[in-house]
């Protein structure tokens, strides 16, 4: 018998999720952002679903490649750009677009040979202080690269340190636009939480990310309110059922303890699943389709949970530790993080299925 532990990744969801970011930014071309292979959905899973998109997004060489090997024809853009030189030959090969954000990938390209044209995204500093140009010498590469054989069309680019909050892009943007005045090209700037919150911020083409998986962008508003679907549930069962009396304990350093007697069940899902290690008692967790919580610590391969709203459960009862029924979201908050950690999280070993 294997473990019953298995991620459930649902094609139409992401389809759902992405139609919806079409629909809120009509009309822009859309990059369906599907770095950390697709944030631990499958890239199989995300070229099923993300057909309808213009162009797919992301920062890993070896995965692009892999996505031209799975069959996508349409463009690939690089957000990160070129680490080495190497990674233009890569581009060349096999048509990656390349984000440009410092000075040593304008001198490769310019050293490249160029068996093609490729597609830059020409990256601005709006304020994230991580990647991108200040003005002045956005404006002096944005010539440059305009001039080089190798480029076929060069985008205008940033992206948004706080387009979560709700006027966080106004200072990036008016910088941005300032940089940009009168230059050539699309303007790409909006992230997920700018499709959704910034329609001043959708530019030419959007890139959504956390949208198309079913999270929220955002630490107070639910994705089940912007619309979206998860599109991953991580689902288990019972391997066991403990009766606690009032002062007996669960788990390690028994961190958990019974105040009166008690229900306890084990799910066979741990850390080293991607489950965090951080989530502590009173996490929300599902089973047999009700809603109950942690208890005590998580380990390895076990999480315990609190079955006294649930005396129907059993060894082999259905537990959902995050999906449809208990948000990816409510999960990450309790455990002080954003739902992206724990999709990127999943682990190897975790086996995937597919669902409509
Ligand atoms: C990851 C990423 C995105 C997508 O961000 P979300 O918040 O997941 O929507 C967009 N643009 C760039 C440059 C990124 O690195």
């Amino acid at each position: 018998m294997s473990r019953p532990l298995v991620a459930r990744i649902s094609v139409s969801a992401l389809h759902h999720n992405l139609a919806l970011a079409r629909r809120v930014a009509a009309g822009r071309r859309a990059w369906a952002v599907v770095k950390a292979r697709a944030y631990g959905h499958g890239l199989e899973h995300a070229i099923a679903a993300f057909a309808d998109a213009d162009g797919l997004a992301l920062v890993e060489f070896d995965l692009a490649v892999r996505l031209r090997e799975l069959g996508w024809r349409k463009p690939i853009m690089m957000l990160e750009g070129a680490f080495e030189p190497a990674d233009v030959a890569c581009a060349l090969e096999h048509d990656l677009s390349l984000t440009v954000h410092d000075a040593s990938q304008v001198s490769w390209l310019a050293e490249a040979q160029p068996r093609r044209r490729l597609a830059i995204a020409l990256k601005f500093n709006s304020g994230m202080n991580r990647l991108g140009f200040g003005a002045a010498a956005f404006r002096a590469f944005h010539a440059q690269l305009a001039a080089m054989p190798i480029c076929g069309s060069v985008s205008l680019m940033t992206h948004f340190a706080n387009a979560d909050l709700d006027d966080g892009v106004a200072p990036a943007l008016d910088a941005f636009d300032t940089a940009v005045q009168g230059l050539a090209g699309a303007r790409s700037l909006a992230n997920s939480a700018a499709i959704l919150a910034h329609p001043r911020a959708h530019g030419d083409e959007i890139r959504p990310g956390i949208m198309l998986y079913g999270s929220s962008p955002f630490a107070h508003r639910n994705a089940r309110e912007l619309g979206l679907r998860p599109a991953m549930a991580l689902d288990s069962r019972l391997i066991a059922v403990q009766m606690l009396d009032a002062g007996d304990a669960v788990g390690y350093g028994s961190a958990y303890v019974a105040r009166a007697p008690m229900r306890v069940g084990i799910v066979a899902c741990g850390y080293a699943d991607g489950y965090p290690r951080h989530a502590p008692t009173g996490t929300p967790v599902s089973v047999a389709g009700r809603r109950t919580c942690t208890v005590g610590r998580v380990s390895m391969d076990m999480i315990a949970v609190d079955l006294t709203a649930v005396p129907e459960a059993q060894v082999g009862s259905d537990v959902q530790l995050w999906g449809e029924e208990v948000s990816i979201d409510e999960v990450a908050t309790a455990a002080g993080t954003i739902g992206y950690e724990l999709m990127c999280a999943l682990a190897p070993r975790v086996r995937v299925e597919s669902v409509r």
